[in-house]
């Protein structure tokens, strides 16, 4: 098995580039942030339970976001490889998902962090919520609120991989195919090894 965390803050292109990269690499895409929209969307009780936190752009407590994870991850039978998007958020989700590929033995290969600084994510958010219908994409304070809580609960799951080796930054800058390289030349690099 092959595990990718793609990282990064809001807006930094994690969800088009996690399609690219699934293809390529036959991975599983399993995106946080797009299991709670769904959930929203067909009004199940965990979306009830969530809509307050993904509405104001906050996380959703550990339980309950480590819960739905490992349920979506063990419902895979004989998978080549997980690409997360969105998770791990936190030392306590970082912990948990150690955890659990443990139990499944396997465990996280890399993690790659996409570098694109605030300015440019508040332009890109904004510009999304023309089309992506999200509530917390149209309102430039939720948005910044997203960023600080990146940078303060979330930026530190990198320097946890990086102690072991496995974290690695990308220029998230450029066009779309540019950086989708970028990230393919880090994965091969560390698939050589
Ligand atoms: P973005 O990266 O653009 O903020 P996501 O789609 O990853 O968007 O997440 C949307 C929302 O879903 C977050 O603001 C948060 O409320 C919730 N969420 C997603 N992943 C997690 C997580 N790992 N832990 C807690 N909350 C999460």
């Amino acid at each position: 098995m092959f595990n990718l965390i793609l990282f990064g803050p809001p807006g930094s292109g994690k969800g088009t580039q996690a399609a690219k990269i699934t293809e390529k690499y036959n991975l599983h895409h399993i995106s946080t942030g797009d299991l709670f929209r769904c959930e929203l969307k067909n009004e199940s009780e965990l979306g009830k339970a969530v809509k307050r936190y993904l509405d104001k752009g906050e996380l959703v407590p550990d339980h309950i976001t480590i819960k739905m994870l490992n349920k979506k991850i063990q419902s895979f039978e004989n998978p080549n490889g997980f690409l997360l998007d969105g998770f791990p958020r936190n030392k306590a989700q970082a912990d948990a998902l150690g955890e659990l590929f443990k139990e499944l033995g396997t465990d996280v290969d890399l993690l790659l962090a996409l570098d694109v600084g605030e300015e440019e994510i508040v332009k890109r958010i904004l510009n999304r919520a023309k089309t992506s219908g999200r509530s917390d994409d149209m309102d430039e304070n939720i948005i910044r609120s997203r960023y600080q809580i990146y940078k303060e609960f979330t930026q530190n799951v990198f320097d946890y991989y990086k102690k072991l080796n496995k974290a690695k930054k990308v220029d998230g800058v450029g066009e779309i195919d540019v950086v989708f390289n970028r990230l393919c030349c880090a994965i091969d690099e560390h698939k050589d090894k």
